[in-house]
């Protein structure tokens, strides 16, 4: 089915998303497969979305009534031996509807062949490479394309106008020369690289196989639970290199001067939503270090490429997909509107200090207040929203003084 991406709001730029079944190319580390191996394509369900969204009014028609991209896919990869049959058939019906597609892929023979039959329009490719080395490759890929024919297909994309980000995700260090991978970047032309470290809960290390768990190797799956990995330090030190190189290099957790969202806001002619990156991004430009930032900045800057200002919709899953406190209501007391608008969602997410995307879980932006005897008194604005400071150089705490904020 065609969903709201519901958890990645303010995070990922993209709308919505397909995904289809069990994923062939079989990564080790898959979080998709290790979580929910059983997942299945919904052809007939996607054939009468895409057939009739013009006439529904719930949240994934109107969405793509207003012509929002969509992410194929977070969960598979649509040109994986397991999914193309299903996927190839309806991405054509989406090239004809005008639908902008973010193609998350690794590539390979089905990939190839729709390539040259089908007239795509400018689009943003995502190509994961998580190794250097093509041996390690087939041990934890076995079932996807092979390293060199990754980045012949980054080449050759960029050659033809399409937005390409490479994500080295997950980053091991044991699987990567960060040397080999800047030479490949450079030689493919690539200008927008995302890093990030593995992560894998022990839930998802004990659903692997045997010959996964081999796959992997005992040192990395204990460095892959932690939650300060060692790949850490190695991704901020990849990410300066290709900064200092002229590349748009992101890791989630550190804001930088380069803003890879715009690969997709372009590659996808705006048909995106803004992230707290691109906000970061607008703050760099129209502040200065320990400014006040209050929430009609936010919301003016967000609200373009949502719906009607003034329409509820169902949006509660934005919140509740990530958050448990708003799931589990009766031990948190929080509860949340099934229906509300747009603004009210932000004005949610703003306010909730506590929230998995307030804004100040990244080091740039800071609560305003003062915690005096277990006592947190927080800076609002007249309509009493939170007022945030930011600077660039990052706050050593989720809380700074009043004192320190420059309100003239
Ligand atoms: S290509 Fe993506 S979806 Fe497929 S197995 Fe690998 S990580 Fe999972």
């Amino acid at each position: 089915m065609i969903v709201p991406f519901f958890g990645e709001l303010f995070l990922y730029p993209i709308p919505l998303e397909l995904s289809h079944n069990y994923c062939s190319n079989k990564c080790a580390y898959c979080f998709a497969n290790l979580n929910n191996p059983n997942r299945k394509a919904e052809s007939g369900k996607v054939a009468n979305q895409l057939k009739k969204f013009n006439q529904k009014d719930d949240l994934t028609s109107l969405l793509l009534q207003n012509g929002a991209a969509i992410c194929i896919s977070n969960k598979t990869d649509p040109f994986a031996v397991s999914n193309y049959r299903f996927a190839i058939p309806e991405i054509r019906t989406m090239i004809e509807l005008g639908i902008p597609i973010a193609y998350h892929t690794r590539g390979g023979k089905p990939f190839d062949q729709f390539y040259k039959e089908t007239d795509i329009p400018k689009s943003l490719f995502y190509i994961s490479i998580c190794q250097t080395d093509e041996e390690i490759r087939k041990r934890v890929e076995p079932g996807a394309t092979s390293i060199a024919r990754r980045w012949e297909m980054a080449q050759f994309l960029i050659r033809d106008g399409h937005q390409v980000v490479i994500g080295l995700n997950p980053y091991v260090h044991e699987w990567n020369k960060a040397e080999t991978f800047i030479q490949n970047v450079i030689q493919a032309g690539v200008k927008n690289v995302i890093i990030q470290p593995i992560h894998l809960n022990s839930e998802q290390i004990r659903n692997m196989s045997a010959a996964e768990m081999e796959a992997m190797g005992t040192t990395v799956l204990e460095n892959a639970k932690k939650r300060e990995s060692p790949y850490y330090y190695g991704v901020q030190a990849l990410v300066d290199r290709l900064l200092s190189l002229g590349i748009n290099a992101y890791d989630t957790q550190h804001f930088n001067s380069s803003n890879i969202m715009e690969a997709w806001h372009t590659g996808l002619q705006g048909k995106t939503f803004k992230t707290i990156y691109d906000f970061y991004h607008w703050c760099l430009k129209h502040k200065k270090d320990n400014d006040p930032v209050y929430f009609e900045e936010f919301y003016e800057f967000m609200k373009p490429s949502f719906l009607d200002e003034e329409k509820p919709y169902t949006l509660y899953q934005y919140i509740t997909s990530l958050d448990r406190r708003y799931r589990k209501t009766q031990q948190s007391g929080m509860s949340i509107k099934h229906k509300m608008t747009f603004r009210e969602l932000c004005l949610n997410i703003w306010n909730d200090n506590e929230g998995a995307k307030n804004i100040s879980r990244s080091e740039k932006f800071a609560m305003v207040g003062e915690l005096e005897n277990k006592v947190l008194s927080l800076e609002a604005d007249e309509n009493e929203n939170l007022i945030y400071a930011f600077s660039n150089k990052g706050f050593d705490f989720r809380l700074v003084n009043p004192k320190n904020v420059n309100y003239d």
